[in-house]
């Protein structure tokens, strides 16, 4: 059940109506938390016999001591007892009474219970003030406490709300996941369909020796429909990476094989692909590695994309490949537009694409390298980008040696 603002909507009340009946709301809340026995209408019942006993103890003493001059005394014990214990409603009870009592018994026979006569009056104001500054900071110290509840009781109902909106939004947010993931597995067999079908006719259409007129433009626009249907695949392909990975069911798949091969056929294809000049340095012994290889290919594939997606066409990119002691590094350079530092932590988040990519015409979801981040970290290894604006930038993969 959804938790109930302590400062309850106006719904259309005077502030002032509304001011009291938190108030009150609040007075009730904080009487119903304190124990029974100290519950203010205790205190009022309760008044009577510590005022009785004070008056006793007053009388005894101006009995026994000739010269006993402070009967009003034992009322303010009295009075503090009773404030402290119960606080202010029972406080101005016991001073109410300790008034009377004073006024009856201590002062000179003629002027009992005429407290507007000026003499008595005189005689007793200073006890009543007092008890009154009693009864008045007693109250205050019950506001503090009150308004301490207040606080606690708000921020426990703000705590359960946020607990709540949290799992709402965690709910929302795996449903989210949820849909992403079903609506890319449907994806992914209309679009292998429809590429297959392209490039059947597309095969069929090059082996005739001359199209007719009409026909003539269909293998163009086979081949864009190919292209188009290619980028999707990638990005349906994303979408079930990035599923897996909030899921935490992306699975390594682990053999051991040379990182150097691996790196070889992923630059050629690139290299085909893009018609770039992509160099590789790579040491002449094997890096053997103990990894999922299609995940670490996809790795180096995503960045050597990168790299030509983000970079003039006449530039070059290297790829290097370094044994270090206990770690083997990877790294891939490009001289294109470069990142900026406030940018370089940020490119590593998901659907984040710099302001530049975005205003690009260069494609992309801004989901490839929080993919390959996930796949290097599995692997126990690190991924971070070294890059000047304007000069170009270096990514570099380091995983350990095994
Ligand atoms: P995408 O390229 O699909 O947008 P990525 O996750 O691969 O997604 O990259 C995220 C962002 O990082 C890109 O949008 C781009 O702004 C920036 N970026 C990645 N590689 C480079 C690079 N080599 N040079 C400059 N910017 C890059």
């Amino acid at each position: 059940m959804r938790a109930t603002r302590i400062d309850q909507k106006r719904e259309g009340r005077p502030v002032v109506l509304v001011r009291l009946q938190q108030g009150a709301n609040l007075r009730r809340r904080y009487i119903a938390q304190i124990p029974r026995w100290r519950q203010p209408l205790i205190g009022y019942f309760f008044s009577f016999p510590f005022v009785a006993m004070a008056l006793i103890f007053a009388l005894l003493m101006n009995m026994m001591l000739p010269h006993f001059y402070f009967p009003g005394a034992p009322m303010l014990l009295a009075i503090v007892l009773v404030a402290f214990i119960w606080g202010v409603g029972p406080a101005l009870l016991s001073v109410i009474l300790s008034t009377l009592v004073l006024d009856y018994f201590f002062i000179p026979p003629g002027e009992q219970l005429s407290l507007r006569s000026w003499d008595s009056g005189v005689q007793i104001l200073p006890f009543f003030l007092i008890g009154i500054i009693v009864a008045i900071i007693s109250g205050q110290r019950e506001a503090a406490r009150r308004r301490a509840l207040f606080a606690e009781l708000a921020l426990k109902e703000y705590a359960d709300e946020l607990e709540e909106t949290n799992q709402e939004l965690k709910e929302v947010n795996q449903m989210k996941d949820k849909f992403i993931s079903m609506a890319s597995h449907e994806l992914k067999t209309p679009i292998t369909t429809i590429r297959g079908q392209a490039q059947i006719t597309l095969r069929r259409l090059s082996r005739q020796k001359e199209l007719p007129k009409e026909l003539a433009d269909v293998p163009h626009a086979l081949e864009q429909i190919d292209e188009q249907t290619l980028r999707l695949n990638a990005l349906v392909d994303d979408l079930l990476d990035l599923g897996s990975i909030r899921a935490g069911k992306m699975q390594l798949h682990l053999s051991r094989f040379d990182l150097c091969e691996a790196c070889q056929s992923a630059v050629e294809e690139q290299r085909l692909l893009s018609g770039r000049d992509i160099e590789l340095e790579q040491p002449e012994t094997p890096v053997m590695l103990n990894a999922d290889s299609d995940r670490l290919s996809q790795v180096v594939t995503n960045l050597v994309n990168n790299a030509s997606k983000y970079s003039p066409e006449t530039s070059p990119i290297k790829v290097s490949l370094q044994m270090q002691e206990k770690t083997t590094q990877l790294a891939v350079q490009d001289y294109g537009r470069g990142i900026s530092k406030e940018q370089q932590t940020l490119i590593f988040e998901t659907f984040y694409r710099s302001p530049d990519a975005q205003t690009s015409k260069k494609s992309g979801w801004g989901l490839g390298l929080a993919i390959c981040k996930d796949i290097v970290e599995r692997h126990g290894g690190r991924i971070w980008c070294e890059s000047s604006v304007g000069e170009g930038s270096m990514f570099i993969v380091e995983l350990p040696r095994g």
